[in-house]
This record gives C-alpha cells, sequence and structure tokens, in this order.
C-alpha cells in the first residue's frame, strides 16, 4: 500500500493558565518535531498555543515562544471559555494537512505523535489516541470514568472509552468538524460521528509535569452530564417509561383502596402509606422536570447561536513554516 506524503503538521494545545509548564511543552515538543522532519515523516510543523484567558503569565510565554521560533503560533481568547471551545478555536485556525489536538501538561505523551501521523499516512482520516493504562488516576477517577462510558454506552452514545481530547485530525476531518455549528461542545462524541476511517493509537498518560488540574470536580461532572445530554434523549424516553409506570402501579392502588373499602369495610389506617407515595411521586416529577429543563436549556443555548469563541489576537501569519 503506497503511503500519503509527509504532511504539513499542526499541534494545537489549549492553555489555561499553564504558565510553569509551558516552557517545558515546547522544549519538548521542538525536540520531537525536529526528529520527525529529519527522519522525514512530516514536511513541516505549526505548533498553535491558545490561550484561554489565562490569569498568569500564559500569553506573554507564547508570545516569546513565536518570536523565538517561526514554528510556535499562538492564539489569545478574549476571555476563558473553557476547554472544549479553545481546542475549536486552535482547530479552525490550522491549516495544515494533519492537526492533532493535545493537552499543554504533557499528559498526552507527545511521543506517538510519530505514531499518530504513521497512521494518517496510512490512510486514516482520524487518529484517536487511547489510554492503555490508568495506574496515573485515582481509584475513584478510574472507576467513575469506566461507569461513565459504560453509561454513555447504554445510552446509545457512540464514544471509544479512555479516549479524551489527544488525536489528529485531517484536512478533510476538520473541514467536516467545521459543519457542526453547536454550542455546548464534547468533542470526543462529536468525532466519530464524522464517520471517515479511524486509527487509534494507545498511550500512556503521564503524570501533569506541573501545576495543577484545571477541572475540577464540579467542571468535570458538568461536562460529563453535557456528554449525556448533547448526544442521547434517551433519558427523555426514560422519563416518558417512569410516568407509565407510576400511573400504573398508582391506577392499581387505588383500584386495591376502593376494593377494600367497598367489600371488607375497611379503611387503611395510618397516614404513611397515603404520604410517602405522594412525597416519592412529587420528587420523580422533580427530577423529570429538571431533565427536561436540561434539555429546554440546551435548546435556549443552541437557538441563540453565540459564537463559541472569541479570538482576540492571533499570531498566526498563515504562512507554514
Ligand atoms: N484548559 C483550558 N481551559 C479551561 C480548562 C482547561 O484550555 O478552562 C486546558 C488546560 O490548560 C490543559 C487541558 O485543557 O491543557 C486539560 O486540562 P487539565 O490538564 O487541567 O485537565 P485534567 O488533565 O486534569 O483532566
Ligand atoms: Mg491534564
Amino acid at each position: 500500500m503506497s503511503l500519503r506524503p509527509p504532511p504539513s503538521l499542526g499541534l494545537v494545545l489549549p492553555c489555561y493558565n499553564e504558565a510553569e509548564v509551558l516552557p517545558e511543552t515546547a522544549r519538548q515538543l521542538m525536540v520531537l518535531l525536529d526528529a520527525l522532519q529529519a527522519e522525514g515523516r512530516i514536511a513541516s510543523a505549526r505548533v498553535y498555543f491558545v490561550d484561554d484567558g489565562s490569569r498568569d503569565a500564559t500569553w506573554s510565554l507564547i508570545e516569546e515562544l513565536a518570536r523565538a521560533d517561526p514554528r510556535f503560533s499562538g492564539l489569545k481568547l478574549s476571555r476563558n471559555r473553557g476547554h472544549q471551545n479553545a481546542l475549536m478555536a486552535g482547530l479552525a485556525t490550522a491549516r495544515q494537512d494533519a492537526v492533532i489536538s493535545l493537552d499543554a501538561d504533557l499528559q498526552d505523551d507527545p511521543n506517538v505523535i510519530g505514531a499518530m501521523v504513521d497512521a494518517y499516512r496510512g490512510g486514516a482520516e482520524i487518529v484517536l489516541g487511547v489510554r492503555d493504562d490508568r495506574t496515573s488516576d485515582s481509584v475513584f477517577k478510574r472507576s467513575t470514568a469506566r461507569g461513565y462510558y459504560r453509561f454513555l454506552h447504554g445510552l446509545g452514545v457512540d464514544i471509544v472509552a479512555d479516549h479524551a481530547d489527544y488525536r489528529l485530525m485531517s484536512a478533510r476531518a476538520l473541514k467536516a468538524l467545521a459543519g457542526y455549528t453547536e454550542v455546548n461542545l464534547f468533542l470526543r462524541a462529536l468525532v466519530p460521528q464524522l464517520g471517515f476511517s479511524v486509527a487509534t493509537v494507545p498511550y500512556r498518560r503521564a503524570e501533569r509535569f506541573a501545576g495543577e488540574s484545571k477541572y475540577p470536580l464540579g467542571k468535570m461532572l458538568g461536562f460529563a452530564f453535557e456528554g449525556v445530554t448533547s448526544f442521547s434523549t434517551r433519558p427523555l424516553r426514560l422519563i416518558t417509561i417512569i410516568g407509565i409506570a407510576v400511573s400504573s402501579v398508582s391506577f392499581f392502588l387505588a383500584l386495591w383502596a376502593l376494593v377494600t373499602a367497598v367489600f371488607m369495610r375497611s379503611t387503611v389506617p395510618g397516614w404513611a402509606s397515603t404520604v410517602v407515595p405522594i412525597y416519592f411521586i412529587c420528587g420523580v416529577q422533580l427530577l423529570c422536570v429538571g431533565i427536561i429543563g436540561e434539555y429546554v436549556g440546551k435548546i435556549y443555548l443552541e437557538t441563540k447561536r453565540r459564537p463559541r469563541f472569541i479570538v482576540d489576537r492571533n499570531l498566526d501569519d498563515g504562512a507554514d513554516a
């Protein structure tokens, strides 16, 4: 099988308060890209650091890097818009044959970039980095992650377990992705929907090189929720089923109460049997209204069609180094 020619390669790294790791990340990437270029596996390279409204020295570091080496470029968003939007901003700017997104904290092992490029050259339009072990995670994160992927599968969401946002996309795949204009972004489930030929490359996720996680529990839960409500309407169906089940049960309860009252002349004493179901059904109703509300909220956000991000500064001149 003939290989595609060595591609021009773009790297997109969302950065939110990453001043502590950026110099080391840039250094490691440079060494790696030099090697790939020397081996003739890529034609050229450009690295896009997307500053997602950082409050530390991240942007001035990016400017410095871009001044020092034309292969470094940067994008500054007008404010913090979150990881997924920052990724999207970078992906929308990069114009290379193949573009890889990875975290700025060196958790996504840069050494598999070569393997991703090789898979692209072998014909894949999308190459997913998949973690082959989760030993660098806490037991809590590992078990909740596994349960979550199972849950999503159960809801019919097409998602690859243990793949986050470390992936290569060809220019064709990126063009297709640009057609998705939703503001509620959950890229790891969106990309498989594009179709195309997909390859996977295993990698070991390292500990964060420096600094701390920008994904506290609350943000992570919100993101997990996003994955469900952006890709599955089955919870709404579930509500209908719960509604039917609860009303059938109460219908039979009413029947039973009527029968005992008429034929046995005995009414059930005590209020527990009356009050408990009321609380229960109220709870179920509130939950259902809440779930519907989540979807309505999402529709509200989508109908406004607000921009997903606003670029404040762009260091990219469009020419490839
Ligand atoms: N990030 C971002 N905007 C945010 C939060 C995170 O651009 O609002 C970036 C962050 O700089 C990093 C990547 O997204 O490059 C992943 O975040 P992090 O490493 O904190 O998440 P974790 O690996 O702990 O899940
Ligand atoms: Mg990280």
